[in-house]
Parts: C-alpha cells; sequence; structure tokens
C-alpha cells in the first residue's frame, strides 16, 4: 500500500503554559477528504499552524509521504506542496486581485508557471477575472473566499488544508464553497477541512476526526459518525 499523504503521531502543542494540542494522531491518505469537526477553542486551527510548521510542536511527529517535516521552517513546508487556506483569509486588503494570486504563486516550485495558473484560476472562477484590478479589500465576503482559495491554487498543493471557509458567509454562499472543496477533491487533491458546519463537512468526508479540548475524541468514517450518537448529540443537537 502508498504512504498516506500525512501521518501525524502524538502529537502536543502549546501557547506559553497553556495546552492547545494532547496527543493528536491523524492520517490521511493521498486523495482522500479528511476533515476534523469540533467547537470553538478545540484547537482545530492549532493543528493546521502546527502541520503549515508556523507553530512548533511540543511533543510528536508529523510525516508528510514518509518524510519528517515537523521542524521545517514554513516555506519549505510550502515548497512541499502543503498548503493551506487559512482561517479568516488573510488576503493583503489593499493589494489587487492579481497581486494576491501572484504572492500565491511565487513559490520556487511554481513560479515558472504562475502566468498558466493564474489562468486557470481566472477561468474557475471568472468572478476574480472581472475584478483583477480591484483591490482584495472591496471584494465581497464569498470572492474573499474564492481569492483565498485560488491564492492557493497558484502554488500547485498537493495537499489543501482549509480552515472554515464557510465561516460568514450566506447559505448559498457557504454551499458554493462546499461545492468549491469537493471539485478540489475530485481534481485529485487530498483535503484537510476543518469546519463548524458538521453536515455538510462529514457528508463529503472519507474520514472525520472530532476534536475536543485538544484531543480527538472520536474519528470514523464520515458516514459513521453520522449515525455516532455522541456526535449526534453533541453537535446536531439530536
Ligand atoms: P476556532 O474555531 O475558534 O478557531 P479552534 O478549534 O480552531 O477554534 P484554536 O484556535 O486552535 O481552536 O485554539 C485552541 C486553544 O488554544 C484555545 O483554548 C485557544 O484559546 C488557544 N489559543 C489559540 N491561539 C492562541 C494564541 N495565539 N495564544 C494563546 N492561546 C491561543
Amino acid at each position: 500500500m502508498s504512504r498516506p499523504a500525512l501521518q501525524v503521531s502524538a502529537l502536543d502543542g502549546h501557547y506559553g503554559d497553556a495546552q492547545a494540542l494532547a496527543g493528536v494522531s491523524l492520517t490521511i491518505e493521498a486523495g482522500s477528504f479528511v476533515s476534523v469537526i469540533g467547537a470553538n477553542g478545540a484547537g482545530k486551527t492549532t493543528l493546521i499552524r502546527t502541520i503549515a510548521g508556523m507553530l512548533k510542536p511540543t511533543r510528536g511527529e508529523i510525516l508528510y509521504r514518509g518524510r519528517r517535516i515537523d521542524g521545517l521552517d514554513p516555506a519549505d513546508i510550502c515548497e512541499l506542496g502543503i498548503l493551506q487556506v487559512p482561517e479568516g483569509r488573510l488576503i493583503f486588503p489593499s493589494l489587487t486581485v492579481a497581486e494576491n494570486l501572484d504572492i500565491g504563486g511565487s513559490l520556487r516550485r511554481t513560479r515558472a508557471r504562475r502566468r498558466q495558473n493564474m489562468a486557470d484560476v481566472f477561468e474557475m472562477f471568472p468572478r476574480l477575472a472581472e475584478r483583477r484590478r480591484q483591490k482584495a479589500g472591496t471584494l465581497s465576503g464569498g470572492e474573499q473566499q474564492m481569492l483565498a482559495i485560488g491564492r492557493c491554487l497558484m502554488g500547485e498543493p498537493d495537499l489543501v488544508m482549509l480552515d472554515e471557509p464557510s465561516l460568514g458567509l450566506a447559505p448559498n454562499l457557504a454551499d458554493e464553497m462546499f461545492e468549491i472543496v469537493g471539485w478540489l477533491h475530485r481534481e485529485g487533491r487530498t483535503i484537510l477541512l476543518v469546519e463548524q458546519n458538521v453536515e455538510e463537512c462529514l457528508a463529503r468526508s472519507d474520514r472525520a476526526y472530532v476534536m475536543e479540548n485538544g484531543r480527538i475524541v472520536l474519528e470514523g468514517r464520515g458516514a459513521e459518525l453520522m449515525a455516532d450518537d455522541r456526535l449526534r448529540a453533541a453537535y446536531l443537537g439530536l
């Protein structure tokens, strides 16, 4: 069998003395769609930021395609094809749409294909193409989220980590966002999706993990978890 895309083992993470991750282990098979759900403050964002190299774990290890990556700089982790669409989008509001995309395309690995990749992003998101010279701060919330995804695609990701892409969007735009994430997956990318929108998330996931207080408390196939009484009581109010 091929190696998992990502293997996280017994990961601890701290902010000063406060523990935010406690023994987190998860496996993401190449090409699969994995989600992590849990309430505010459960540690989901911390997990993504730790995989991305922005926070150093205090214990445990992270393997990407069999190679140890915890301890690498965030820029080197991006060069491996592990890219995130961060919580709150973090686009540059005073730069134009095209300039924001250009930044996403500035990795060593993808720089030479920047033009073609931008053309592909504009084909996928015609609304961004129409607004390419507009300052990103003037876009609507949904358009900014598309821009954050487009910027990630400029870096030709293999593993895409999305942190609550539906947050703050009207229901129809949130649906559109889930469609886009589904499309990224069908295109062959490996997906790690962090969400509070539990039903949408589980319906699409090959495997899902539930976090509480920095720990994984439940895991299983998406459909299995959807039928789990503990999950239904805690997250769906059923
Ligand atoms: P949310 O949905 O609100 O983003 P989350 O599941 O992503 O929640 P984290 O943001 O990872 O949770 O937070 C996990 C814990 O770490 C929380 O107790 C939070 O208060 C704490 N925490 C997060 N960021 C910091 C920080 N920069 N400094 C100190 N503590 C932090």
